[in-house]
């Protein structure tokens, strides 16, 4: 059975025997990536993730996988790579660029006992109409700490500055009161662990204290809170206890109490009972705003010109603009390469997540044998001819970078096996550095791909 069909099957069958809330957190988002020796190899989004799945699911996902293919023994589990890969800089690995993004954020410190990152301030969040209540909400509360708008509960999408804003509350509240406000922030991750970690050395009381005693607490992504019975009992009786004493209770989330689908209604109905806000896509003005935010922060410059193409491209996510900037600035510094504009939309291309997901592996192959003018049928047959063996690599390298797809996934969809398809890939990333004509072509048929 070919391995994506096989976790498919899989993950049907864990669908079944999750809550749809669970396995939409934790699973959804997991992919096959290869099978060793009766080892299935899968890969998770983070390393929370794939803790979390790891000590709760191993043992169901292994009996489904069992159902499908009994030749499967072991599971293991690791954390999706995000391979930095751009073609003219194809020596660059990804550790390369991360030491270059930590030594960024390097510069800020976390705060042992507020657990607040430094680097999230209110004068640093940009505001624009996206989130313009949700920032007067927050200078509101902090004028009356617990009193007035108590719980604050902003949601909005991912990376659009949940986390920002209600650590910039937190900072501030800092700043302003003093030692006088404890304020404390915690993931809803880490407040699970905590709670179960109290349950299990039986040390509850130390976590209820921990948690009670401040006056401002701050949750972030309460949606992972949702479905976890004791966890959400904690939270509730904490919730309560703060609430009580007027203290003051943010929390984010991304999506509006009513649609926390596994919240106990007890605790829905108090979150919506305080002030509500969301946070919205920025627009054209406030993505270019907060590019330049971002360059001065850092003292760096970039033309307007790749400002503009910046802003034009990444549209839902700042945390993707953060990313963007990151590349091309590590390119100039570390590399010393000044990109040119077509190079910045080749790293947009990459870093903008639905941009690539709105390719399928059939536009590749599409692409790649309308550039060399031969046929699907041709590409993905038997006959070994000269003049198809190039076109044949190119796909599966392409299919590879731009969709991460696993080898025999890649192979298969190519009429070959996984051992083929990770030798095309490898020759081609060898060639891409070596030969220019090859690299000039990629970049030609990733336009054909990507052309809208
Ligand atoms: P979320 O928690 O909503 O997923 P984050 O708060 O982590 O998003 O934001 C992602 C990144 O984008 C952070 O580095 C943050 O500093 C930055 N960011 C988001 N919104 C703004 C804004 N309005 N002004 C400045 N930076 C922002
Ligand atoms: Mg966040």
């Amino acid at each position: 059975m070919d391995l994506e069909k096989l976790w498919q099957s899989a993950l049907g069958e864990m669908e079944v025997q999750l809550s749809r809330a669970n396995f939409a957190t934790w699973l959804k988002n997991s992919r096959i990536v290869d099978k060793r020796d009766g080892t299935l190899i899968i890969s998770l989004p983070n390393n929370f993730a794939k803790e979390w799945v790891e000590n709760k699911y191993n043992k169901n996902i292994l009996g489904a996988v069992r159902n499908f293919d009994p030749s499967t023994k072991n599971l293991e589990f690791v954390v999706h790579s995000t391979a930095v890969l751009e073609p003219k800089t194809q020596k660059i690995t990804t550790g390369d660029f991360q030491r270059f993004e930590n030594k960024i954020n390097l510069d800020f410190k976390i705060d042992p006992e507020t657990n607040l990152n430094s680097r999230y301030t209110l004068k640093s969040f940009v505001v624009g109409s996206s989130n313009e209540l949700a920032f007067a909400a927050a200078n509101a509360i902090i004028d009356e700490i617990g009193t007035k708008y108590n719980p604050f509960f902003v949601y909005g999408g991912v990376g659009l500055g949940k986390t920002h804003l209600i650590q910039g509350i937190g900072n501030e509240v800092k700043a302003r009161y003093g030692g006088k406000l404890r304020p404390r922030y915690v993931t809803s991750e880490k407040f699970t662990s905590d709670v179960i970690w109290g349950i299990k050395n039986k040390r509850m009381e130390d976590v209820k204290r921990r948690y009670r005693d401040c006056d401002l607490l701050i949750i972030d992504d309460i949606q992972f809170v949702g479905g976890k019975r004791a966890t959400e009992e904690e939270f509730f009786y904490t919730f309560n206890a703060l609430h009580e004493l007027n203290k003051q209770i943010i929390i984010s989330s991304d999506r509006p109490p009513q649609s926390l689908p596994t919240l106990e209604e007890r605790l829905r109905s108090r979150f919506e009972a305080g002030l509500t806000a969301d946070i919205g896509f920025p627009e054209y003005e406030m993505r270019v705003a907060i590019i330049k935010s971002k360059l001065l922060e850092q003292d760096r410059n970039l033309s307007e010109e790749v400002i503009d193409l910046i802003a034009r491209k990444v549209k839902k996510n700042v945390r993707e603009i953060e990313g963007v900037l990151n590349k091309i600035l590590f390119y100039r510094e570390a590399k010393r390469i000044d990109l040119n504009p077509k190079e910045v939309e080749e790293i947009i291309r990459k870093t903008v997540k639905d941009f690539s997901h709105r390719v399928s592996e059939d536009q590749i192959i599409k692409a790649v044998s309308d550039f060399y003018n031969i046929s699907v049928e041709e590409m993905t047959g038997r006959v070994r001819k000269k003049e198809i063996v190039e076109p044949r690599q190119v796909a599966m390298f392409l299919i590879r970078e731009i969709l991460e797809m696993s080898y025999p996934h890649i192979g298969e969809k190519m009429g070959r096996d996984h051992t083929t398809a990770i030798h095309a890939v490898e020759k081609i990333s060898r060639e891409i550095n070596q030969n220019s004509s090859l690299s000039q072509k990629m970049n030609l048929i990733k336009e054909l791909v990507f052309k809208e």
